[in-house]
């Protein structure tokens, strides 16, 4: 049972939330808003952090109530609100099956598991739309990593194969963080994204020692930055490998 708790310095929270959303609701752009709810995205009502709180209309409220507004679209409407002002938007992050052993795991966006005897380094596509009106080069890319704890259900175990990873030469290789650890990474190969295009790259996490990495026995929360004309980083939402779990761990380990 998930118990309601007073959000601490409510008002504080609340002015700094209205002022992420400029005063429009995130969903219907009404600025007409009587009294703007909040809503806790991870449903539990007793977790306040500033990551789980989004500020929006009573009406599109009771929608992700019912289940109008799919869960996946409040996490992406509130990593979009956070990067909002770089005019580079965030649209999506999918897995190439056909590069590594990873594919999603259903019903849940963003997550992945294991499943095939291909290269255990995942390699993602990441998605975003460039809406300024001047090309922008992404120049590095910033990831840390979270081992989360495997817990009773944990990822399955394999016996593993000896492989022959084959790299694509038109990915991203960027260095697998240890747990707790962030790598950042310029790229040699800047990424030109012309004015109001949208725009794909692929990345693949590696590590020389795989044992370091070890993804089939882990579950890990890896969290992306992507930076701009060496100046600015946007967020990607966070990726979860064999597990779907991210709201439960993080609120029990703190990870955000
Ligand atoms: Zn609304």
């Amino acid at each position: 049972m998930k118990r309601k708790t007073t959000i601490p310095q409510k008002n504080k929270v609340r002015s700094q939330l209205q002022k992420e959303i400029a005063s429009v609701c995130p969903f219907c752009d009404s600025g007409d808003v009587g009294h703007f709810e909040i809503h806790h995205i991870d449903e539990n009502p007793s977790n306040h952090v500033c990551e789980n709180l989004l500020l929006l209309c009573p009406t599109c409220h009771s929608k992700i109530t019912k289940g109008d507004i799919p869960q996946q679209q409040v996490i992406d409407k509130k990593i979009n609100l956070k990067n909002r002002g770089s005019k580079i938007q965030f649209i999506s992050i999918s897995i190439d099956k056909d590069k590594c052993g990873w594919v999603p795991i259903e019903d849940s966006k963003n997550s992945f598991k294991i499943n095939a005897y291909k290269s255990f380094f995942p390699v993602f596509n990441f998605s975003f739309i460039n809406q300024w009106e001047r090309t922008v080069l992404l120049t590095n890319v910033k990831v840390k990593a979270k081992r989360l704890p495997i817990g009773l259900a944990g990822a399955a175990r394999y016996d593993m194969p000896r492989l022959n990873i084959l790299r694509p030469s038109i990915t991203y290789k960027i260095k697998m963080p240890l747990d707790g650890e962030t790598t950042i990474e310029n790229l040699n190969e800047e990424l030109e994204v012309p004015a109001g295009r949208a725009f794909k790259f692929q990345i693949e996490l590696f590590d020389k020692f795989m044992e370091r990495f070890s993804p089939p026995h882990n579950k890990y929360a890896l969290f992306f930055e992507f930076g701009f004309n060496n100046d600015f980083f946007l967020k990607a939402p966070v990726i979860l490998l064999n597990s779907s779990e991210y709201y439960e761990k993080l609120k029990l380990y703190g990870l955000s």
